[in-house]
């Protein structure tokens, strides 16, 4: 396996805040790789040390197996798409999208070509001869996209790029982007803070915490077998379960995760709590259960009867579902 992007005890701190604090990681070639966190975790801050706006104060960073410390962005081979996308508004599309080969001393008629080529890889076949006044939300993400392709980039880093978007936009791109990854084989680095896009798109991803990464893992080593509570409940919204808890299900004494649906409500299971809430989902309902000094969610499925606030409920699971974190934090 070749490597894009490997970070060696990598840190970045301004003052006394540890953006980035001794990171190790590493990207693989062709890869589509999710960095997953809360706001403030260090996630655009590790895009920037990648493309080179940012400096690592400790530690180094190497792309496809070159130091880069003293290589400057626009010698990286690596391009960014913003959330904000970034385009000009006094530009043409197609000036927009042809930008980088402009600034590379490019001729006008390869560069209109290329344009004309990117802007169909990202389903905007004529649409040059508009400004992105002109264009909803999501054809604009499409340019941003073009623009950085057009540069033909080993590593394309997308920070939250479909942040903007509706939600139903924002599914229909994310098959798009991870269409297109595939197609093009150029690896993709994906900061999003949402989970559902990170385990639905990525090969492997990063769930950063305070500068650190809390797990490095495919997305079902990472939903399946979190490795601390931060994890657990970062990643779906899994019941994280005092010793205690984990006690009265049969497990050991530790801190355990189980995931609202491998729960389920039955008349004649050992474990018995009460009903303090219920939420209709549609799909089905998530029901939250009081026992033994904490709150246990349970998703049932459509159709099955919801019980009501304040009645006594048995909960059923399979033993193998319950996951016994190794890590306390
Ligand atoms: P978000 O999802 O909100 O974009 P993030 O995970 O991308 O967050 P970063 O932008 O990497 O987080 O920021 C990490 C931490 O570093 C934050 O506490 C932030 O305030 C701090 N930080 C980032 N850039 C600077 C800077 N130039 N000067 C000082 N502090 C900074």
């Amino acid at each position: 396996m070749t490597a894009a992007v490997q970070f060696h005890s990598v840190s970045r701190h301004f003052g006394k805040v540890k953006a980035v604090d001794s990171v190790d990681l590493t990207i693989a070639e062709g890869s589509f790789f999710a960095m997953l966190g809360p706001s403030g975790s260090g996630k655009t801050t590790c895009l920037r040390l990648i493309s080179g706006f940012e400096s690592p104060t400790a530690g180094q960073i190497s792309i496809f197996g070159q130091d880069v410390s003293s290589v400057p962005p626009h010698l990286r081979n690596v391009n960014t798409v913003f959330q904000d996308y970034a385009l000009f508004p006094h530009m043409t599309v197609r000036d927009n999208v042809a930008y980088g080969l402009m600034v590379k001393g490019v001729d006008r008629k390869t560069r209109a070509d290329k344009a004309e080529e990117m802007l169909g890889l990202v389903k905007l076949p004529g649409f040059g001869d508009r400004r992105p006044g002109q264009l909803s939300g999501g054809q604009r993400q499409r340019v941003a996209l073009a623009r950085a392709l057009v540069n033909e980039p080993r590593v394309l880093l997308l920070d939250e790029p479909l942040g903007a978007l509706d939600l139903k936009l924002r599914e229909a791109m994310q098959d798009e982007l991870k269409a297109l990854q595939q197609r093009l084989g150029i690896t993709f680095v994906f900061v999003t803070h949402d989970q559902g896009e990170a385990l639905s798109m990525a090969d492997r991803l990063a769930v950063f915490n305070d500068g650190k990464i809390a797990q490095i893992g495919t997305p079902s080593e990472v939903y399946d077998h979190p490795r601390t509570r931060f994890v657990a409940d970062f990643v779906g919204s899994s019941n994280v379960l005092s010793p205690v808890v984990t006690q009265v299900f049969g497990g050991p004494a530790k801190w355990a995760s189980l995931r609202p649906e491998n729960l389920r409500l039955t008349s004649d299971a050992p474990v018995t709590g009460t009903v303090v809430s219920q939420r209709y989902l549609g799909s089905g309902a998530r029901v939250t259960v009081h026992l033994h000094g904490q709150e246990v969610a349970v998703i049932i499925p459509a159709g099955q009867p919801i019980p009501e606030t304040g009645s006594t409920v048995g909960l059923g699971f399979d033993p193998r579902a319950l996951h016994v974190m190794e890590g306390e934090a």
